[in-house]
């Protein structure tokens, strides 16, 4: 029995975690195309923050409800979806409202979930492990014995990119800004680890990858970034993933020239409507996931009414693996 209406977090104007609200707001009717879900577990992006700031790719409109990863049961189906089941669970990507007891999604953005994970697990794969599948094999091409550098390793994107760095048979350097998170970036395969602030970076980068880096998840951003460019190897790819650190980045791209070194954006919402490229990377994620060659890192878990809480602790960079929001 679905009710009438429900428990959600809104937005009426942006800003910090303190702008986040609960209302009772009306349970959604899934539109064409889409499904309802019985939300289960809502995996929280920087880039929920980002918006809930104002701060984000694209401009937030209020009053909204944000949240633009989950993992729910399907209890209705919108006109004309017949691929997906009453009952099932599903990860759903894409689009926002899931900080609520029920969100729809469009159906072709829900993904099946292998019985391996859990609806925690489920909530924390979309975003993570698609961008991390797009930045290493679609654009940054890594090949197996090549050196990946990972930012921000200990995170739900770092921790996905290391494990799937790993399993294409590449050499990773992690950095991250504790030696707390370095220790989670060694424990899920990472070679070698170091902190993101130590001054003596570049050298300690160049005596384990004396050629230099082959490809840069870039995510920290901002000032620094031309100087870390001085650690890229030959041919070197740099993917420009986010911007962490919300300052103006620097680039001189005339450094450029001396390795053949390519600066690439990334964005995952774009990509996901390139033909083919979703289903290549389920080919590629799916068979580690089921294997367990992967596994999704669950963080810290916050229940809906502490919303504000989970942004807190991801804003001062106190969150590792996928801060998951349960309802
Ligand atoms: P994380 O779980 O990685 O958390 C953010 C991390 O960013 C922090 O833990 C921190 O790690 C690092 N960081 C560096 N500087 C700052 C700063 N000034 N303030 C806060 N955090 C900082 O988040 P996500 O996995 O959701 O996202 C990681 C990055 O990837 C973000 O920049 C995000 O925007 C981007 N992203 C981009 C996508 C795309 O499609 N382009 C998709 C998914 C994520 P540490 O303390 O170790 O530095």
């Amino acid at each position: 029995m679905i009710p009438e209406s429900m428990r959600a977090v809104r937005v009426n104007q942006l800003g910090g975690p303190e702008v986040l609200e609960m209302q009772t707001m009306p349970v959604p009717t899934p539109r064409k195309g889409q499904v309802l879900l019985k939300v289960a577990a809502v995996g929280l992006n920087f880039a929920d923050v980002l918006n809930v700031r104002g701060e984000y790719l694209t401009r937030a409109r209020t009053p909204f409800t944000p949240g633009m990863e989950f993992s729910g049961h399907i209890v209705a189906l919108g006109e004309g979806v017949s691929h997906l089941e009453i009952g099932q669970l599903v990860a759903a990507l894409g689009g926002s409202g899931a900080f609520a007891e029920y969100a729809t999604a469009p159906a072709a953005a829900c993904l099946p979930i292998p019985a391996v994970l859990d609806a925690r697990a489920a909530a924390a794969l979309p975003v993570s492990y698609y961008t991390a599948y797009f930045s290493l094999v679609t654009l940054g091409r890594v090949q197996a014995g090549e050196t990946v550098w990972i930012e921000a390793a200990a995170g739900a994107l770092g921790t996905a990119s290391i494990q799937l760095a790993k399993a294409m048979g590449a050499t990773v350097i992690a950095t991250a800004s504790t030696p707390e998170k370095l220790e989670i970036a060694k424990s899920l395969g990472a070679d070698h680890v170091f902190l993101s602030g130590d001054l003596e970076l570049r050298q300690k980068m160049l005596e384990v990858a004396p050629n230099g880096v082959d490809t840069y998840l870039s995510v920290t951003g901002g000032g620094g970034f031309q100087d870390r460019l001085s650690a890229m190897g030959s041919l070197g790819r740099v993917l420009v993933i986010g911007n962490a650190s919300r300052e103006p980045a620097n680039l001189n791209p005339t450094s450029l020239m001396k390795n053949n070194v390519s600066v690439t954006g990334v964005w995952l919402t774009p990509l996901m409507s390139v033909p083919g490229a979703m289903q290549a990377a389920t080919a590629f994620i799916y068979p580690l996931l089921e294997s367990g060659t992967v596994k999704p890192q669950v963080g810290q878990v916050f229940k809906l009414e502490d919303a504000g809480k989970a942004f807190e602790l991801m804003f001062s960079r106190g969150s590792t693996g996928k801060v998951i929001i349960e309802p």
